[in-house]
């Protein structure tokens, strides 16, 4: 599988940090599983090397459950990437194996657009192992959503809605988080306020975090999201949701 892994020290720049006690652990490690490959082509990709597939390092199912069992000083995982839907028969496959050895939160950070049966199991895997389930949500609306990342993102949607409703209310620490990227002038108040008012329907404690643009891929002459825009988005998804902070905010 292509892939490279990392073990981090906790506190990592985790965007759930905010919310998730498992940031606060110290003398701990996260396992980053950074997935190559993703089934959108955002042109402001913040990840681009993921389409590097030729160059990526490999690891095999056995090998990869090792590596995770043998470090007792892990705490968590999280697959990220890139995006790790097209990855998940893996993914689900080795966390299954792990956790039947280990306590160990799994995670994953994704723009959400996954089968719905696979990201059904996957958020069982982090209801019961008190990971997170990090949705990148991009823009709301269809057109913006093609123009900017190539494909409609109505599954994003609905499989978020589906995580909320089966697992949201029946655990204490948040199981469903999502962040929005502020795309200079593209995701707008506007769409920040329909992506928050859709959250809020489901339950206006889902954590949720602005994310600062910086530039990159074919969106580096971009500048970095304007205060303006940030301060607007903020006030727009408070409007709606009770948790929402500002993530990048070192590059305003
Ligand atoms: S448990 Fe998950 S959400 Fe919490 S810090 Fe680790 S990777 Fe991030
Ligand atoms: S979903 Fe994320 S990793 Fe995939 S192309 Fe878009 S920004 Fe890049």
């Amino acid at each position: 599988m292509h892939q490279s892994i990392c073990i981090d020290p906790l506190p990592t720049n985790c965007c759930a940090g905010g919310f998730c006690p498992g940031s606060r652990e110290r003398d701990f490690y996260n396992l980053a599983v950074f997935f190559y490959g993703c089934n959108f082509d955002c042109i402001f990709c913040q990840n681009s090397s993921h389409k590097r597939i030729d160059s990526a390092p490999r690891i095999d199912e056995e090998n990869f459950v090792n590596k995770a069992i043998e470090n007792e000083k892990i705490f968590c995982i999280c697959y990220f990437g890139g995006s790790p839907e097209p990855h998940l028969p893996f993914a689900l496959k080795v966390s299954e194996k792990i956790l039947e050895s280990k306590s160990m939160r799994i995670c994953w950070e994704w723009n959400g657009c996954g089968n719905e049966k696979l990201v059904r199991k996957a958020a069982e895997l982090s209801f019961k192992s008190n990971g997170v389930v990090k949705f990148d949500l991009k823009a709301f609306d269809k057109n913006l959503s093609l123009a900017l990342s190539g494909v409609t993102n109505e599954r994003a949607y609905s499989n978020f809605r589906m995580i909320a409703e089966k697992f949201f209310d029946k655990r204490e620490e948040p199981v469903l988080t999502a962040t929005t990227l502020l795309v200079p002038e593209y995701i707008d108040k506007g769409e920040i306020e329909n992506i928050a008012e859709f959250i809020a329907e489901l339950n206006p404690e889902i954590p949720y975090s602005l994310l600062v643009f910086h530039p990159s891929f074919y969106m580096s002459d971009m500048p970095i999201t304007p205060r303006k825009q940030v301060d607007e988005c903020y006030q727009a998804a408070r409007k709606y949701l009770k948790k929402v902070n500002v993530g990048n905010i070192h590059l305003l």
